[in-house]
């Protein structure tokens, strides 16, 4: 607490104090003074004090040694005052008051101890000072020991018995005071410390929080409006501080009037991308020091994940529970089918069927395969076999694949270009990583009316990812120049039985995307109508080469 500025201020006190005692002192008090030349050694300890003030202030600009710097203050300042009361006539000088000045000094700059040094030195200089005068011993000085033998003996006491009593008293009362006022001043500047820290700690929580802080005040207007809020509303906080509520978010305008009670509840928002979004909010009113009302904070949270998830795992269930029965179905259909197949054929070959009759049965026998493949792929979707993932060539798979298709009729006149490369391998199941080409080269080569080209190319990506361990992966496109596909038509094609053919399941990409989910790849399909689409798939990737 020995701050420099405060002892500056002292020193430069001192100077002023002192220069207006020499004013008053040659206006004033001339003839006690100027008594055997006291001006002269007045005029030459005033000089001093400038410079000894001036080296004190110099001093104090290069050195942290403010407790000595005081020290010798308060020491130059007695000194000063017994010189002052030696020059003035001592036992008449009026200044002996001045010693009480260091007294206060002391007790206020240092502590109450050394205000009881100073005023025992103050004793002891004073009680000096009268004893020598009034034993002559000041003589040689030039001060008569007259005026205190006028007074004497037992005056000259119970002066030195007076001023020691005072001193020591001064010591304690402004020691005590001081010392108070320290003790106060230094637990104010705790409490200042605390409250900072609070405001700093405060404001960081509410800047950091992962909920969307706000608080209104009695006139419904925002004042706080943390990070995540403006995330969560794209509203900037800039924007929405000291503007009313109801304009910011208007969901919550219609909850404002009950915030006077802690509340909760969910409203609709239009998010800054215009996506309806769903937020609750929990809101707790605010009081003032008095306990009156002073507005409401309120915690927003983004519901629109949570409510869709809910939702699409009520239907993925819903799914589940379905296609577990109609796959039970579809086996149970397709034996009397295979039944009745076969007694078609049989009965197409007696003797009596005439030519129409016959027609009339390969109709059946043609539909009857048709049901029987739809109900293939329904199968093989509502229920895939566990894979048996191996690690495989690619070039080598669709390789093998293309010249089974080659006398396909469904890919006349398409060329397909494999240009996967050699050494490529893919971790997958061999029949089902067969299926999803089967299925995309089909529907690539249905989409192509005439002539036209479907692309295989395939790369390999090295750990993607931001994650260090990520896995590596292979990326295939399949690109057709077929018809292509609008926009709302490319959101629904993973959707089974969605299918935009005549005789068409709607299961091949359905199929295609629930066998590359188990492998854990990932499948995505851009397309321009009128140009072609490319289907790009990622799959786990086996770094070492195939044995
Ligand atoms: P299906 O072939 O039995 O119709 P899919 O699941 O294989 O069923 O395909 C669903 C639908 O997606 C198709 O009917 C078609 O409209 C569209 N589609 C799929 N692949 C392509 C493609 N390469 N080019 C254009 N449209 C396609
Ligand atoms: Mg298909």
């Amino acid at each position: 607490m020995l701050d420099r500025k405060r002892i500056v201020w002292f020193i430069l006190l001192r100077v002023l104090v002192i220069s207006g005692l020499l004013a008053a002192i040659i206006i004033f008090g001339r003839q006690e003074a100027a008594a055997e030349g006291g001006l002269a050694v007045l005029a030459r300890l005033v000089l001093a004090t400038y410079l000894f003030s001036l080296l004190s202030l110099v001093a104090l600009r290069y050195s942290r040694q403010f407790r000595t710097i005081i020290y010798a203050q308060i020491v130059w300042d007695v000194f000063l005052v017994t010189t002052l009361i030696l020059v003035t006539g001592c036992v008449n000088s009026p200044y002996a008051f001045l010693y009480f000045l260091s007294i206060i000094s002391a007790s206020t700059l240092l502590s109450r101890s050394e205000a009881y040094y100073t005023a025992s030195l103050c004793v002891i200089l004073y009680g000096a000072i009268l004893d020598f005068q009034y034993y002559g011993k000041l003589a040689p000085l030039g001060v008569s020991p007259v005026p205190a033998q006028q007074y004497g003996a037992g005056y000259i006491f119970y002066l030195i018995f007076l001023y020691s009593a005072f001193f020591l008293l001064t010591a304690y009362l402004a020691g005590s005071l001081a010392e108070r006022a320290r003790l106060s001043e230094s637990a104010l500047q705790e409490k200042a410390i605390d409250y900072q820290e609070l405001e700093r700690l405060n404001s960081s929580i509410v800047s950091t929080i992962d909920s969307g802080l706000l608080t209104v005040n009695q006139e419904g207007r925002i004042r706080v409006f943390n990070r995540y809020a403006e995330l969560l509303t794209g509203i900037l906080q800039t924007d929405a501080y000291d503007h009313p509520l109801a304009e910011v978010i208007p969901g919550l305008a219609r909850f404002e009037s009950e915030f006077c009670r802690p509340l909760q509840g969910e409203f609709q928002y239009t998010g800054a991308d215009g996506e309806p979004m769903l937020l609750s909010f929990k809101s707790v009113p605010l009081t003032g020091q008095e306990g009156e009302p002073a507005g409401a904070v309120v915690d927003l949270h983004d519901l629109t994940q949570m409510r869709r998830m809910e939702g699409e795992l009520k239907r993925a269930d819903r799914l589940a529970a379905v296609g577990e029965l109609s796959a039970r179905m579809a086996h149970e259909i397709r034996n009397p089918l295979a039944a009745i197949s076969g007694s078609v054929q049989l009965v197409a070959l007696r003797e009596w069927a005439d030519e129409k009759d016959r027609r009339l049965f390969s109709i059946i026998l043609r539909e009857t395969d048709r049901l029987d493949g739809l109900l293939r792929d329904f199968l093989f979707y509502a229920k895939p076999t566990q894979p048996n993932k191996v690690a495989l060539n690619l070039r080598r798979v669709i390789a093998d694949l293309c010249s089974l298709l080659s006398t396909d009729p469904r890919l006349e006149g398409v060329r397909v270009e494999n240009r996967v490369p050699e050494g490529l391998v893919v971790v997958f199941d061999k029949d089902q990583c067969s299926q999803i080409f089967w299925n995309l080269l089909v529907n690539g080569a249905e989409a192509i009316s005439g002539d036209g080209v479907i692309e295989i190319e395939a790369a390999l990506l090295r750990g993607q990812g931001s994650g260090a361990g990520d896995p590596d992966q292979v990326r295939i496109s399949v690109r057709d120049t077929g018809s292509g596909m609008s926009g709302a038509q490319v959101k629904r094609v993973f959707e089974p039985f969605f299918t935009t053919k005549k005789g068409g399941t709607g299961l091949g990409l359905a199929t295609v995307y629930r066998i590359v989910e188990t492998h854990g790849g990932r499948i995505t399909v851009s397309s321009l109508e009128g140009e072609g689409t490319t289907v790009t798939l990622f799959l786990p990737a086996e770094t070492r080469a195939e044995g």
